[in-house]
């Protein structure tokens, strides 16, 4: 039986059945109209029976017969954002989970960090002191990142006004960008290039200017990069140690990045989280502590990269006082703050002695060793890693023998489903056209063991894969 009255109060449900004010029970398809007709009567606006309701699509579907309480709205929303995918990196670990894959995808330690900075986070949850902290961040924290910026760097800061405490790089780096950029202006952004990059500087209503660098040595084109500047550049991003080329920029490289800097009047949002990171007696060189760089340059370092603590997302800017206010408002805007007690943790580990930062680079450098003499045997064209936690390796020297003739993202599919092995696409890092497609990215920032484990499943796949294609041949 179907209300006539529609009196607008106390349309519930009990159990499967409904009833209107008046007492009336409704059944399965009434619910919509006589809820309708409740809101004409009360004013409020639009139908409440969504013009693009499925019948049993459940994501259009309330509870099973009955269309959604509410209208999805038909407006656009952010045309970037929607344009913008998933992250490579959790799509990559979703499918390693989906095939039991060891994932090589996704840069983080299957290790933890250093037991006294994590002890000192766990500690600072308890000493009462678990409201905001300051929004530059905690003092212990700021005085650790000055100290540290002086002692591995010769650059002199001040704590209180030239350092910003940020939720993970990924937060600096916008942060960074939203500081100097206005709508209209020019920021040279270097490939292949992290994936927050391009969107962030579109967001921002930025134009970017793409300069691409060529494997197998990633060298800076000079003359291209040059041509990037111009007029309108405000910015450059650029990341050193790099993701994914494990390239360690030359001091003669930055010189020629500095003087364009100066000559064109602009800033660099430098990147540099894999600092610490680096093998072979290769150093990193602050782009910041370069002649005329002091003023232009916000430097930002990652505890996630450096002490192993990816999932603690705790990352710091160095800049310049008069940049410092600006980063500050743009950090109050996006987060405001970072956990107290991670900050506290961090600030321990940056005072950790030389000899255990050392020892960061040697212990990658003998995993790295171990995974590129591997991949090297196995037939790929490993490409030089100087730092980072990535190799990238030529897949094209075994793609006839293993019978593959797909792109990068074909290869890294078909490693995570049947070699159990996960790996990026390269093409990831690339938003121009024409992209490189034959590197696969390896993080080798796991334990000897799956190192090991990983290599052996590798050639177990590769052997069976030659066998097919001896057979289909034969
Ligand atoms: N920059 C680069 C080059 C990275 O590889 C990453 C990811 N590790 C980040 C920034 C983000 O760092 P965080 O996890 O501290 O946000
Ligand atoms: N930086 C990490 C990488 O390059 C991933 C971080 C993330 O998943 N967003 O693998």
């Amino acid at each position: 039986m179907f209300c006539t009255r529609l009196r607008p109060r106390a349309i519930g449900r009990r159990g499967r059945n409904l009833r209107c004010g008046c007492g009336f029970r409704l059944r399965h398809g009434q619910f919509a109209r006589h809820r309708g007709t409740r809101r004409e009567q009360i004013g409020a606006p639009g139908p409440l029976v969504p013009s693009r309701f499925v019948p049993n699509n459940p994501e259009t579907t309330l509870f099973r017969g009955f269309p959604p309480m509410t209208t999805a709205p038909a407006r656009p929303q952010n045309h970037l954002l929607s344009a913008t995918g998933t992250t490579i990196f959790t799509v990559m670990s979703a499918l390693a989970v989906e095939h039991g894959a060891i994932n090589l995808g996704q840069g983080f330690p299957d290790y933890d960090g250093p037991e006294d900075v994590i002890r000192a986070a766990a500690d600072a949850l308890f000493d009462g002191r678990n409201q905001y902290p300051p929004l530059t961040g905690v003092p212990a924290l700021r005085n650790a990142v000055a100290a540290h910026n002086k002692r591995f760097y010769g650059i002199e800061v001040d704590p209180n006004r030239e350092v910003v405490v940020t939720s993970g790089a990924t937060e600096a780096i916008t942060a960074c960008l939203m500081a100097v950029l206005n709508p209209g202006d020019e920021c040279v952004l270097i490939e292949p290039l992290y994936d927050t990059y391009l969107p962030v500087v579109k967001l921002l209503g930025a134009v970017p200017k793409l300069v691409r660098l060529t494997p197998p040595r990633w060298e800076l084109p000079r003359a291209e990069l040059a041509a990037a500047f111009g007029p309108k550049t405000k910015a450059i991003l650029f990341n050193t140690p790099m993701n994914p080329t494990g390239k360690v920029f030359t001091a003669a490289e930055l010189a020629f990045l500095a003087e364009l800097i100066q000559r064109h009047d602009c800033y660099a949002v430098c990147d540099e989280v894999y600092e610490h990171l680096t093998f072979d007696g290769w150093k990193h060189i602050p782009l910041m502590s370069l002649p005329g760089m002091r003023a232009r340059c916000m430097r930002i370092g990652s505890a996630g990269k450096t002490f192993s603590l990816t999932g603690w997302k705790v990352g710091y800017i160095t800049c310049d006082a008069s940049l410092q206010p600006n980063v500050a408002k743009a950090h109050q805007n996006l987060t405001f703050t970072t956990p107290p007690n991670l900050q506290r943790g961090v600030a321990v580990g940056l005072a950790k002695d030389d000899a255990w930062f050392a020892s960061v680079g040697t212990e990658l450098q003998a995993k790295r060793d171990l995974l590129a003499e591997g991949l090297a045997r196995l037939g790929f064209g490993v490409l030089p890693t100087m730092g980072s936690y990535f190799i990238t390796a030529d897949f094209r020297p075994l793609a006839a023998a293993l019978g593959f003739t797909g792109d990068d993202v074909a290869f890294c599919r078909a490693l995570t489903a049947e070699a159990k092995v996960t790996a990026i696409p390269v093409t990831a890092f690339y938003a121009g056209a024409d992209a490189p497609n034959h590197y696969a990215r390896f993080a080798f920032c796991k334990g000897e063991a799956v190192l090991r484990e990983a290599l052996a499943r590798l050639e177990a796949w590769v052997t069976a894969r030659k066998a097919q294609g001896r057979q289909a041949v034969g």
